[in-house]
Parts: C-alpha cells; sequence; structure tokens
C-alpha cells in the first residue's frame, strides 16, 4: 500500500533453471526406476526458484489482499469475526492433526468425546438434540436438512413438492431447495421486514413440505412472528427450516426449537470463529427435533454404556452420507476450543455485545446513510444510500453504494455486503461483529461520514475508488462472467 512497487509477476517468471528451494537428503536406500506404464511422460513446468524468492513472492501475494487481521471487515452476513489463534495452536496439535480417519475407534476416544460434547452442545444451543457435524459448509447443511425434509415426508407416503422461501432468505436456501428437487415459492416480507403471515396462511397447501426461513433474516432482523409461522406450516404437514448462520445475534439468548424450528445448520465457520474466505473448508453442523434424529446422516457419534465412543453407522431411516468420513475435523476442534474458552457466560456476551455494535453503529449512522427498515436490529444493519444517487443524479457518474464500498477500501476497511438482500435498493448491509472495539467503529463512523462528504464534495474521488489498492477498480462483470485464472506463459498479466 506504500509508493514502492515491489518486484510483480507470477511465480514462473521468477524461475531460473537449476535454482531450487529445498535440499532432498541423499538416497540411502538402492534406487529403482518406476515401471513404464506408471509413468507420465510430460513436462510439468514447475517454477525453479530459491526459498528466498518463494517466501518473498507468497509474503507479497499475501500483502496485496485484505483480511480480518490486517483490518475492519463489516461484511454483512459473512460474521468476519477475530478468529482466536489458540483455535488453531490446538487443532495442530498432533494428537489431532495426524488422525487418519480409517483408524480404529478404539484409538481415537479423545478425538470422539470432543465431537460428541460438540454435538451435545450445539444440540442444547438450537433446543434441537440431535446434531450432525458432517456437513462442510453452511449451503451443505441446508441440503442435509431439505433431504432430511424429503425422507420425513416419504416416510409417511406422502411426498410433496414445494418449498416456501421468504424473500428476506438467504439466496442458499431456494438454491438448495431446488437441488433436492423442489419447486420453491417465495413470500413476500412486509414493510417491517416479517414474513407477510396472511400470504403464508394461503400459501401452505397440502403441497407443501416446509418452509425455509432465515432468522435473523438477511435484512438483520428478528422474524417477529416466528412462533405463528412455524404453528401455519405444522398445522399444514410441514416442516420449519431454519437458517441458523445468523445465529451470531442468539446463542445463549434463544433457542430455534424453543420457537418451533425442526431443523437449523450452524456455520461454525462463522459463529464460533472457524477461519473462512477465499473458499476454505467449512463447518455447517445441522440440528434437528428429537423425531427427525433418525434421518441425520451416518455415521452419528454416540456413547456406549461403558463410556466409550463410536461411530454409528447402522441407523436404517438416516439420507446416507453427505460426504466422506465425518466432516472437517480440525474445524471442529476450533470450534470445540473457542466454546470451551468462552463457557456458557462467554457466549451470551458474544452474542450480546454482536448486536450491541451493531445498533451502536445504526444509531451512529442514521443520519447519513438512511434506514430502509428502523427497527432494532440484530447482529448486523441495513443502511441505503440510495438518497446519495438521488442528489448526485446530475453527475455523468452518480453516486452509488457500490462507490461507497470501494472508497471505504482506501482507508483500510473491507467493504459491506452491497446491492444484498435484493429487496432494498443501494443497499450496504453491515455486521460489524463483537470483537471489534468502541474505538473502530468510531473510526468507521468516521469514514463513512467522510465519503458521504467527499461524494458531494468531490464525487470523482469516490466514484474512481479504489486509489490505494494494488489493483484499481475491476471490472466485475467481467470477472464474474468470463474468469481467466489459469497463467500461460506469455500471457498478459498486470499486478
Ligand atoms: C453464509 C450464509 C450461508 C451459506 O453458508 P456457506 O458456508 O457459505 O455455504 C447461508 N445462509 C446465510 C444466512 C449465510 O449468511
Amino acid at each position: 500500500m506504500s509508493g514502492f512497487v515491489a518486484e510483480a509477476g507470477v511465480i514462473f517468471e521468477r524461475s531460473e533453471p537449476g535454482r531450487q528451494g529445498i535440499e532432498f537428503p541423499e538416497v540411502d536406500v538402492p534406487q529403482s526406476e518406476l515401471p513404464a506404464g506408471w509413468r507420465r511422460e510430460a513436462d510439468f513446468h514447475l517454477p525453479e526458484v530459491s526459498e528466498l524468492e518463494m517466501v518473498r513472492h507468497f509474503t507479497r501475494l499475501s500483502q496485496k489482499n485484505f483480511a480480518i487481521d490486517i483490518g475492519f471487515y463489516p461484511l454483512g452476513s459473512c460474521t468476519m469475526k477475530y478468529n482466536p489463534k489458540v483455535n488453531d495452536a490446538i487443532a495442530n496439535l498432533p494428537g489431532f492433526q495426524d488422525l487418519h480417519p480409517y483408524q480404529d475407534p478404539a484409538t481415537i476416544q479423545g478425538a470422539l468425546e470432543l465431537m460428541w460434547e460438540l454435538q451435545a452442545w450445539l444440540g442444547e444451543i438450537a433446543g434441537l438434540p440431535g446434531v450432525t457435524l458432517q456437513p462442510s459448509a453452511g449451503a451443505h447443511g441446508e441440503l442435509t436438512g431439505a433431504l432430511i425434509i424429503r425422507a420425513y415426508h416419504e416416510a409417511q407416503g406422502r411426498p410433496r413438492k414445494t418449498i416456501l422461501v421468504p424473500d428476506s432468505a438467504h439466496g442458499t436456501n431456494p438454491a438448495t431447495a431446488a437441488m433436492v428437487g423442489y419447486d420453491t415459492r417465495e413470500i413476500p416480507t412486509n414493510a417491517q421486514g416479517n414474513v407477510d403471515i396472511d400470504k403464508l396462511r394461503e400459501m401452505m397447501t397440502e403441497d407443501v413440505a416446509g418452509l425455509m426461513i432465515t432468522n435473523p433474516s438477511t435484512l438483520g432482523v428478528f422474524e417477529e412472528r416466528i412462533q405463528e409461522v412455524a404453528d401455519i406450516v405444522h398445522a399444514g404437514g410441514g416442516l420449519v427450516y431454519m437458517d441458523g448462520a445468523n445465529m451470531n445475534a442468539m446463542v445463549g439468548i434463544a433457542r430455534p426449537g424453543d420457537m418451533g424450528m425442526d431443523i437449523l445448520h450452524y456455520n461454525l465457520h462463522k459463529t464460533m470463529t472457524v477461519p473462512h474466505g477465499g473458499g476454505g473448508p467449512g463447518a455447517g453442523a445441522t440440528a434437528v427435533r428429537e423425531d427427525l434424529v433418525k434421518f441425520l446422516p451416518v455415521p452419528l457419534v454416540e456413547r456406549s454404556e461403558d463410556g466409550t465412543f463410536y461411530l454409528d453407522y447402522d441407523r436404517p431411516h438416516t439420507v446416507g452420507r453427505i460426504r466422506a468420513f465425518y466432516g472437517n475435523f480440525n474445524n471442529m476442534v476450533r470450534a470445540f476450543v473457542y466454546m470451551r474458552v468462552l463457557g456458557k457466560d462467554g457466549l451470551l456476551d458474544m452474542s450480546q455485545t454482536a448486536v450491541l455494535n451493531a445498533n451502536y453503529l445504526k444509531e451512529r449512522l442514521r443520519g447519513i446513510y438512511h434506514l430502509p427498515l428502523d427497527r432494532t436490529c440484530k447482529h448486523e444493519v441495513i443502511f441505503t444510500s440510495k438518497w446519495l444517487k438521488e442528489k448526485t443524479s446530475h453527475l455523468a457518474h452518480p453516486v452509488r453504494t457500490l462507490d461507497v464500498a470501494k472508497r471505504l477500501l482506501d482507508y483500510g476497511i473491507h467493504a459491506p455486503t452491497v446491492y444484498f438482500p435484493l429487496t432494498v435498493e443501494e443497499c450496504m448491509l453491515i455486521e460489524p461483529t463483537e470483537t471489534e472495539s468502541k474505538r473502530t467503529l468510531d473510526r468507521f463512523v468516521e469514514v463513512m461520514t467522510r465519503i458521504a462528504e467527499e461524494a458531494e464534495e468531490q464525487p470523482e474521488l469516490v466514484t474512481e475508488a479504489p486509489h490505494n489498492t494494488p489493483l484499481r477498480r475491476l471490472d466485475e462483470v467481467r470477472a464474474a462472467r468470463h474468469p481467466d485464472l489459469r497463467w500461460r506463459p506469455g500471457s498478459e498479466f498486470s499486478t
């Protein structure tokens, strides 16, 4: 970010024949050739660089990226909170790290106990007793839940074909329902951001298998009539799936099971500080009510009467496996450590502070950016900068939310989620999380205020942002439609 420009390029361009970054030990066993049929004749074009070149290259690359360890990251719906390093230290202990999934369960009792306890804690927090740790992500937990909804109806001999989804749901909800073969029907939300109850009543017909609802919704607010919503779906013979990716607002405060939710997934890689972003492995533990436990994926971790732990595959009603082995085990360790360190009171404090921080930003920024929903928010708050676009509509390039987001990067702050949810024009979904200090939140308010001033006084400063990042504004449409992720020798490459 300084004016100094380091040597650029991809690592292949640094390659020089004969350079190497590793010393192999002398061969001390007789050499033998691989059988010819096992060998491939190919030129792999591996880069040949020294250790120092390699370290500089990757360190430089890492500095071009934004990360929670570098600055404030208020990306709504994603819960980019700080991930304590102790989680990694413990997940990397050889006793966890070096396990093999095919080891005899007698030799991995500690790991199984950890999973068993984590299942129990997550069940307790959800108010839903059956938990699988297998899903690799939030959407994968949704898939597991939708398969369970299907299995539930099939077991009763009355398969149904539709899933209802409010328009305030996360986009993965309808996508998941469609993946399992359901038609989806969208329920509108009312002016307060709640599901339109009359519409729900009307739409809850006999072909509806269930409802997938995000709560708190993508508008950052709690579904106020959630119990009534659940009662209507249940009366019609359906199940309620709650997308619990936003549990950061609720842990220890309210239990979804007590509100009539039947199935819920967690994003342990949001709420429970498993690192995420960049497509890394997640953990989407999924919890169900008592009578749905029999449908959970195999294996579940169980404890026998003599106190030993085992992997239970003998479950005739299971929806089957939803991935190889048992889930991303090291991420379970991270979530376990985090929960263990915080304890019951700490987890409650976590959610209360997350909600407090979001409401603090809501109050401090309400006069500058506008609130489409003026209600107490949960862990995130939604603003619109539609007024800014209108005020600058005389310009060739009126100032939009996207410009505000890009300008934030110049101040070392990651952009919030923008243009999502789709139901709010020019929106910004801001999620500060509980790990940020008042000082950081105050600086954010200051920067947001300054950007609003810049937008009026020097609009091109905002509409041409970012200015201080390794790359200026990207053509996002082209990047999404024509991704070109492979470097070939001689291809054009700019830093
Ligand atoms: C993040 C998120 C998801 C999807 O989680 P992935 O782990 O990315 O699959 C689903 N719903 C909501 C509300 C989310 O915020």
